[in-house]
């Protein structure tokens, strides 16, 4: 289905509201509010969600969380930036498996099950997507998925 990817961000902004509230952080949105491409909504909305959930998670207050949507060529550029704890560079590389966590000691009301990015990782593969984690630890972590605007009716609906 066509998708207004902008509106879509702005609907998982919404939802966040209150942590983003209690937390303390700021959220910069940069959306090229044109952009519409063919794709399953629900997933992409578990995407978004999944990623803006994390940075939220590891980004203290007073810190800034920046999503920029843009597109080049036949492709959409999604990057949710955030100036949190980072990701140490040994845990980067299996940072998209299922049930990985950097900190493994903390309980699930720390935190999550290790199963977010493994489910970001797998719809953007399903939707012939590409997906790169750029992180400091101490600086901050990047988030960049690149997604074909013309993806056909036949490659969806999906799994
Ligand atoms: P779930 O998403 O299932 O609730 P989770 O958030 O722990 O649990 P993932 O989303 O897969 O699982 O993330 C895996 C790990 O990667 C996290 O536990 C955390 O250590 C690290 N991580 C993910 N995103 C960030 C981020 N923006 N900043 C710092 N660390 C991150
Ligand atoms: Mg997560």
């Amino acid at each position: 289905e066509p998708i207004a990817l902008a509106q879509l961000i702005h609907d998982v902004c919404t939802s966040f509201e209150y942590t983003i509230h209690k937390t303390n952080v700021q959220i910069s949105l940069q959306l090229d509010e044109e952009i519409i491409i063919f794709a399953d909504y629900d997933r992409l909305e578990q995407v978004i969600r999944n990623l803006l959930d994390n940075a939220l998670r590891f980004t203290p207050a007073g810190k800034k969380i920046t999503i920029t949507l843009q597109s080049q060529a036949n492709e959409v550029k999604l990057s949710i930036h955030d100036q949190g704890s980072g990701i140490p560079k040994a845990d980067l590389p299996a940072i998209t498996e299922r049930f990985y966590r950097v900190d493994k000691g903390r309980t699930r009301k720390d935190g999550g099950t290790g199963l977010g990015l493994a489910i970001v990782s797998q719809i953007i593969k399903r939707h012939d997507g590409t997906l790169t984690i750029e992180s400091t630890e101490g600086i901050g972590t990047s988030v960049t998925i690149f997604l074909p605007t013309n993806i056909s009716e036949q490659s969806y609906p999906f799994g």
